[in-house]
């Protein structure tokens, strides 16, 4: 924090704020200037607190954060990347995570369908959400427990991990439980209740970025979670609200590698939400690649046009088969790439 003491501020106020700095835990490191003094306060505290009570300090001109407020996600923290196995695949390493199956599991035939051909691709993770975030409450809500177990048993089948989405803290232990990986979804991305109790899930946790939420609070929700004990986070682009409504979201691509400078945290990339469009899903996965995303989590549907949720975003299986083929070149390219940059690092 930088505190600039107001022209001719008296020296009373001076040790006054120095004084609140130490308080506070910080150390003190002020330059005294021809007519004012800035002062410099160093080290690990509560730093909205103090700045909001230096702010309203006598003689106080300005009060200002100079470093990031998030901290232990952070690439200052920890330079090298943040590798989390899963099934077999270090997503975040050397090797490019595909996560893909339905926006809802819907029945035994359905997902286990998806499973069968998202597993022969090669893929290793399986998506399907049980708890169904939607706007309306007369959607279709999820199976829940139902779908859990569905998913489980996709996974029995399959060898396929599983990510599934936990939309409150009291189905974090029923979803762990069931899933490899545990998603939180857009809407809940500042649901601080949940994110304090995925901080103590032994599980994986896929955070998404909420539709109006910037860079800064999609990693200051990732603090949350790691500060309260679980190191073990994915990020997720899934686009943003703005003014265009050509697409469902706006994908902002560059947050992928906006993040990588920022977090040692894995970024996964959803071409589905970000688009909501099929016909656009294939561009978009491959500009994942290129931008050099962790891996891919996409929306596949035996047959979209019956889907219960998401349908029109939905790959049919035979169009998830021809994209993996597609990416085949760019996935060559990504790890000719990052293991240039794994070396640099
Ligand atoms: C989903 O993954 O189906 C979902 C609801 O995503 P989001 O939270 O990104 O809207
Ligand atoms: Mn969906």
């Amino acid at each position: 924090m930088i505190i600039s003491m107001r022209l001719h501020a008296t020296k009373g106020e001076i040790e006054h704020v120095c004084e609140r700095i130490r308080e506070f835990g910080y150390k003190v490191h002020s330059i005294e200037g021809e007519e004012r003094v800035v002062i410099g306060a160093v080290g690990v505290g509560d730093v909205t607190a103090c700045l909001e009570s230096l702010e309203a300090a006598p003689g106080v001109e300005s009060a200002v954060r100079i470093s990031a407020p998030y901290k232990f996600v952070s690439r200052e923290f920890k330079k090298e990347r943040t590798v989390i196995p899963v099934n077999g695949v270090e997503v975040g390493g050397s090797e490019f995570a595909i996560m893909a199956g339905p926006c809802s599991v819907e029945s035994e035939k359905q997902i286990m369908e998806t499973a069968e051909a998202v597993a022969a691709t090669g893929a290793k993770i399986l998506r399907g959400g049980a708890f169904k975030p939607r706007t309306s409450p007369y959607d279709f809500q999820g199976l829940e427990l139902e779908g859990l177990k569905l998913l489980a048993k996709a996974r029995k089948a399959t060898g396929l991990a599983i990510v599934t989405e936990v939309m409150s803290e009291q189905d974090v232990e029923v979803v762990a439980e069931h899933a490899d990986i545990v998603q939180v979804g857009a809407r809940n991305m500042q649901n601080f209740m949940l994110l304090k109790a995925l901080g103590a899930c032994r599980r994986p946790v896929l955070l998404k970025r909420g539709m109006s939420s910037t860079i800064t609070e999609l990693l200051m929700s990732a603090e949350y979670i790691t500060a309260h004990g679980n190191p073990n986070i994915m990020l997720c682009e899934r686009g943003i609200r703005t003014f265009d409504t050509a697409t469902r979201n706006t994908c902002d691509i560059v947050a992928v590698p906006l993040l990588h400078e920022l977090t040692h945290l894995p970024v996964i990339l959803d071409p589905s939400h970000a688009t909501g469009k099929r016909s656009l899903v294939p561009a978009l996965a491959r500009a994942g690649v290129a931008v050099g995303a962790d891996g891919l989590i996409i929306e596949v549907h035996p047959s979209p046009e019956k889907a219960f949720s998401d349908g029109a975003q939905s790959l049919t299986l035979d169009q998830f088969r021809a994209l993996n083929n597609d990416l085949k070149p760019y996935l060559e390219l990504w790890k000719a790439s990052r293991a240039c940059t794994t070396a640099a690092v």
